[in-house]
């Protein structure tokens, strides 16, 4: 760990999209900004004009499948794609086999986390115990282990029954926990395979209404204000969840939201080519539904970006539609589509960027030293981005152990060339350091 000890001196990067400054990393912390800092004997010198320097990037929702799916992703792989990506922070979801549901559990999810170095790992912990969605998982159990578990989420399904829902979000109040919802009403969604619309219609496909999410997102906005508990919820993807949203924060509500990249850039025409990249849960909606998202990111009625980092191997997604798995990878590439959807169209500038995928995730996920400005004494997590370059996005190049990107053959903008993990670079040149 001498590394850590190491002063780094990052000339010429632009804090925030801003004015040129140096930036001096000593011992793990930011020491100075300014211009024209000197570099101190046996420093690090970082050539960084022209690049973009923001706080290190928090994703509050990745499946990273150890334990029990290592052949879609492990902690190891999945965490070198969140540094590639710029992330020194990722939230893993509890879906894995066995499920996030102990302390036991959880603290061997956090400990390899550890182990692999690339970034912080942060286990959520199940709400119900086996996902069954009958039984409150060890909530108090999972806070107080090694991995201090603050979100808990049953995210690939949904906590469909209102009373667990409501004794759930009662709960976390104990220890300022905070119950993220993947919405979706499981009867209005049985059998479907895209979003329910004019191109469902055309390809023949079983529809997945809007209301579907709509209506779980409603009933639990209603819930969290009853009983005055923290909601948040996942990867909303239509404009009449953005209403709901915006209504429920107008009352004051502890209502928090977030979007993928693939529903701030894809629509669902491109279930058109039957290409099972294109499966995901929520499905790609309309343009209308991306308009109003990007909308709501801009205007903070959805607080953040997180992934949805779904990776699945080849046998799982490259087959028939019907049978293929949902999901898509996505910490590779999601700053780069950040910058294509909100950035480049001129909705966010880089400050809110990092408002959106540092601050408010970090601050959402209870996170403690992430998510912090660029000051002087704040820990060294942070990215390096070039915004200047555009190139295809190849998986095949991608540290992921799964191909499933649904932006392959793209041309994106962007490039990471330096993630800092409290001082250490876990990313150099682009390349795993
Ligand atoms: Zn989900």
């Amino acid at each position: 760990m001498t590394a850590d000890r190491t002063t780094w001196v990052i000339r010429g990067a632009r804090p925030l999209g801003g004015e040129p400054a140096d930036i001096t990393v000593t011992d793990g912390a930011i020491t100075e900004i300014g211009p024209g800092a000197s570099a101190p004997r046996g420093a690090q010198v970082l050539e960084a004009s022209g690049l973009i320097a923001l706080p290190g990037l928090v994703d509050l929702h990745a499946h990273l499948r150890e334990p029990g799916r290592e052949d879609a992703e492990t902690i190891e792989t999945g965490t070198l794609a969140a540094a590639l990506g710029g992330f020194t922070a990722v939230h893993a979801m509890a879906n894995t086999d066995p499920v996030a549901d102990t302390a036991g559990v959880t603290e061997q999810i956090w400990r390899l986390g550890r182990a692999a170095g690339h970034c912080d790992v942060q286990p959520v912990g199940a709400v119900t115990a086996g996902l069954g969605g009958s039984r409150l998982a060890e909530f108090g159990a999972m806070a107080e282990s090694a991995a201090r578990v603050r979100v808990f989420s049953d995210d690939g399904r949904c906590v469909s029954d209102a009373v667990l829902m409501r004794r759930a979000l009662e709960y976390v109040k104990a220890f300022d926990g905070v119950i993220a919802q993947h919405a979706q009403e499981p009867r209005l969604t049985e059998g479907a395979q895209m979003n329910e619309g004019v191109a469902s219609g055309r390809l023949g496909l079983a529809g997945w209404p809007a209301v579907a999410e709509e209506a779980v997102i409603a009933r639990d906005c209603l819930l969290a204000a009853h009983v005055d508990s923290a909601l948040h919820i996942c990867h909303v993807s239509t404009a009449g969840s953005v209403e709901i949203i915006r209504w429920a924060k107008s009352k004051g509500w502890r209502v928090t939201a977030e979007v993928t990249p693939h529903h701030l850039l894809l629509t669902d025409d491109l279930v058109a080519t039957y290409d099972p990249v294109y499966k995901v849960n929520p499905p790609l909606r309309t343009a209308a539904d991306v308009a109003a998202l990007r909308e709501a990111l801009a205007d903070g009625t959805i607080d953040c970006v997180a992934t949805d980092h779904a990776p699945h191997p080849v046998e799982d997604k490259e087959t028939e539609w019907a049978v293929a798995a949902h999901g898509m990878t996505g910490l590779e590439t999601a700053l780069r589509v950040v910058q294509e959807a909100m950035v480049d169209t001129g909705l966010l500038g880089w400050a809110q960027v990092a408002d959106r995928m540092s601050a408010r995730p970090a601050a959402i996920g209870r996170l403690a030293g992430h998510g912090q400005p660029l000051a002087p004494g704040e820990p060294a997590n942070l990215v390096l981005y070039n915004p200047a370059v555009r190139e295809v996005v190849d998986p095949a190049m991608h540290a992921s152990r799964s191909r499933n990107s649904p932006f392959a053959g793209m041309t994106l903008p962007g490039q990471v060339v330096a993630t800092f993990l409290r001082g250490r670079p876990t990313v150099l040149d682009g390349k795993p350091s």
